[in-house]
């Protein structure tokens, strides 16, 4: 929003702004905010930065844990949320150092940077234009407990009293179980929910193609968004979920991006588009290729799902993750691409004909990632598609335009599945991570911080009993 402190003071004057706000992103992908007074805001602050504690954002051991972070002033906004006027800006985390601080490596917008960087670098395109789709769930009221004696959650997704257990009152209107695609209200009670939200995003700059309930009835909602570059796009996706949390909170309610919330619904996907263009110009088209797709895109995509197990750990990378990735809710479960297939992981639309709307989307990343890394990931291995002409086609990934749900047995041995378990994808990353870190875009103290960090959460779901477990197993 501002070029200059000058622009970003003399805004904080007029609009009476009292208080601004910094964002920093964790290493799991969530905003860290500090706040300082209006009138504190000044040339130290953008020159020097401000000082925080990087240990506790899952980065910097403790003996190393003094960072800095100084404000990116383009990215100003004002929080919508905050009652006191409060203008909120992103801010880029540094290393500190004698005479100069230095970019910290790890820091999300910095990996996500230097991959756009590499891409032009390598004089294969300028940039890669992204689009995701968020697929979320808002729920009436949840109550969990974390306790290790009191595991056990409770959900409401009622969203309404025509949905409340059949002895209470209720309107009649019941959305259907697995049946909630483009509903509409009755049945669908969230439609203001998502244009307010439709409204704040706009208003953010971030713009918005449509929005619908989803499939999962009820409480399953999308929204989909016009494609914008890698850095960018991450930015508008942490916009974008913080905007849906609070305005579901400021409606009485709670939103939740996990990828599998209810058992037997469908899940929460964050599928992501995505195109190469050099000076201006689509590089996914040829009208000859497959799905009018041309050798850049093939390879891009080559790359891609060579690396999808690794590429798992950054995309999938919560343990839920993976009771979305099954047959039969539209969820990717095995390796290959096709035009139309939702059952597949790389899909190509039927319906983007144009040259400079050519485009594949991959489907099964989700919204518990760290945006940054899960596109510079994604990136990078397209790269590595296209410098090693990577032929999906003699690779054996398809294209399969069948439904991969239900594979004869002589198809079951040939096409290969995605990683079952966050610990499947943790040891595919480990295994394959040198297209992530031999330019240097990845840096690999990031990679072993990530497998350590992840599979700490893997040991506490495979060692903690469940709610589930008392079901099956109290009685025995
Ligand atoms: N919800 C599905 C998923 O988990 C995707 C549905 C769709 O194609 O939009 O990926
Ligand atoms: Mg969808
Ligand atoms: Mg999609």
């Amino acid at each position: 929003m501002f070029k200059s402190l000058e622009e970003a003071k003399k805004f904080i004057e007029e609009e009476d702004i009292k208080m601004v706000d910094f964002m920093m992103i964790d290493l799991n992908g969530r905003w860290r905010h500090l706040t300082i007074p209006a009138d504190r805001f000044d040339e130290d602050t953008l020159r020097n930065g401000i000082g925080f504690d990087g240990s506790n954002y899952g980065f910097a051991p403790v003996e190393k844990s003094d960072m800095v972070f100084v404000p990116d002033l383009s990215t100003a906004y004002i929080d919508p949320f905050m009652e006191i006027p409060t203008l909120a800006m992103i801010g880029d985390v540094y290393v500190i150092s004698v005479p100069e601080n230095y970019r910290f490596d790890q820091d999300p917008r910095n990996v996500a940077k230097h991959a756009e960087e590499y891409l032009k670098n390598t004089g294969i395109a300028d940039e890669m234009i992204i689009g995701p789709e968020f697929e979320f769930h808002v729920f009436d009221h949840i109550s969990y407990s974390t306790e290790p004696h009191q595991s056990g959650f409770k959900i409401d997704a009622g969203q309404a009293d025509w949905n409340k257990n059949d002895e209470e009152d209720n309107l009649g209107y019941k959305m259907p179980h697995k049946g909630g695609y483009h509903m509409a209200p009755p049945q669908d009670v969230l439609y203001d929910f998502r244009s307010r939200v439709t409204m704040l995003m706009e208003n953010q700059g971030i713009k918005v193609k449509y929005h619908h309930h989803e499939v999962g009835g009820p409480g399953q909602l999308e929204i989909e968004v016009e494609f914008g570059s890698v850095t960018e796009m991450a930015d508008k996706t942490m916009m974008t979920k913080y905007l849906i949390k609070n305005q579901a909170i400021a409606e009485g309610r709670t939103a939740t991006f996990m990828p599998k919330p209810l058992y037997d619904e469908a899940g929460n996907g964050m599928h992501i588009h995505m195109q190469l263009f050099k000076d201006g110009k689509p590089l996914f088209y040829d009208e000859n290729g497959y799905s009018q797709l041309s050798d850049t895109a093939m390879y891009f995509m080559g790359g891609i799902l060579k690396h999808i197990k690794a590429l798992c750990a950054f995309t999938n990378p919560s343990t839920n993750s993976f009771k979305r990735l099954v047959p039969g809710y539209e969820a990717p479960v095995t390796i290959g691409f096709a035009t139309a297939n939702r059952s597949s992981v790389i899909r190509i639309p039927a319906y983007a004909k144009d040259p400079d709307k050519k485009r594949f989307e991959v489907r099964n990343p989700d919204g518990t990632c760290n945006p940054y890394y899960a596109y510079a990931a994604i990136l990078m291995a397209g790269i590595d598609g296209i410098k090693n002409k990577m032929d999906p086609v003699e690779a054996g990934f398809g294209p399969y335009d069948f439904n991969l749900y239900t594979l004869s047995d002589q198809d079951k041995v040939k096409i290969k599945s995605l990683p079952k378990t966050l610990d499947e994808a943790l040891d595919e990353l480990e295994k394959d991570n040198e297209f992530l870190t031999e330019s240097g875009v990845f840096p690999e103290r990031l990679i072993e911080l990530w497998l350590e960090n992840k599979r700490a959460d893997t040991k506490k779901h495979t060692q903690m009993p469940t709610p589930m477990e008392f079901d099956m197993y109290y009685d025995l």
